[in-house]
């Protein structure tokens, strides 16, 4: 697995690089925005790590102009403020998953793991409850023949609720679903994930898909 990382902390990329490499990963290193875009444009890669603060050019920068370039490599943030708001934007920007620091190796592994398992995975049927329709295969979301363009994250949520049509789901097992094992997502990033598709999904439309259930979760249902 090839892993791109880009970080301005020199020692600290150096410590990751070496660990993965000990795991049989081959890492390339950027040490700012510009760079990290640069090397990211020009290799294929499998992850990338991709710090937040950045000199020349931030990591939210750097995900926005990748995604906008239709790079689709799993994005993994780093970041050091914790907010769900900054969190929020990056996996608005296209990045697919974040990491607070300081974080430890082991749940480094597991999340680079996790993102090289869900860009492999390719599920191949349709979804559809009343006029939503998710194609697994390629991705693609569409509600009443218009379509509706997700970040990864988003569209894990959606598909993990659309495949258990009019089934309560606990924040819990969104978490579970969505981010794979987390000690540090909780009930809060659910909430602002879900806030984030319906603004997509349900807010355009007098339907309203997904529904709130207090005291137990989300449900989508007709
Ligand atoms: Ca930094």
């Amino acid at each position: 697995m090839r892993v791109l990382i880009v970080e301005d902390e020199k020692d600290m990329a150096e410590v990751l690089k070496e660990g993965l490499e000990e795991e049989d990963y081959f890492v390339s290193l950027a040490f700012d925005g510009l760079s990290g875009l640069e090397v990211a444009r020009s290799c294929e890669f499998d992850v990338i790590v991709l710090d937040v603060m950045l000199p020349k050019l931030d990591g939210f920068e750097v995900a926005r102009r990748l995604r906008n370039r239709g790079n689709r490599t799993p994005i993994l943030m780093l970041t050091a403020r914790d907010t769900v708001p900054d969190v929020v934007k990056g996996l608005d920007l296209g990045a697919d998953d974040y990491l607070t620091k300081p974080f430890s190796f082991a749940v480094l592994l597991a999340r680079l793991r996790a993102a090289s398992r869900r860009q492999y995975a390719q599920p191949t049927s349709l979804l559809r409850v009343a006029d939503l329709v998710v194609n697994r295969a390629t991705r693609e979301v569409f509600r009443a023949k218009r379509e509706i363009n997700l970040t990864a994250t988003e569209f894990r949520l959606l598909e993990f609720l659309m495949r258990r049509p009019g089934v309560v789901v606990s924040r819990n097992a969104i978490v579970e679903a969505v981010w794979g094992f987390d000690d540090e997502v909780n009930d809060n990033t659910v909430d602002a994930f879900i806030r984030l598709v319906r603004r997509k999904v349900d807010d355009p439309h007098e339907e309203k898909l997904i529904k709130t259930v207090r005291g137990a979760g989300y449900t989508l249902r007709a």
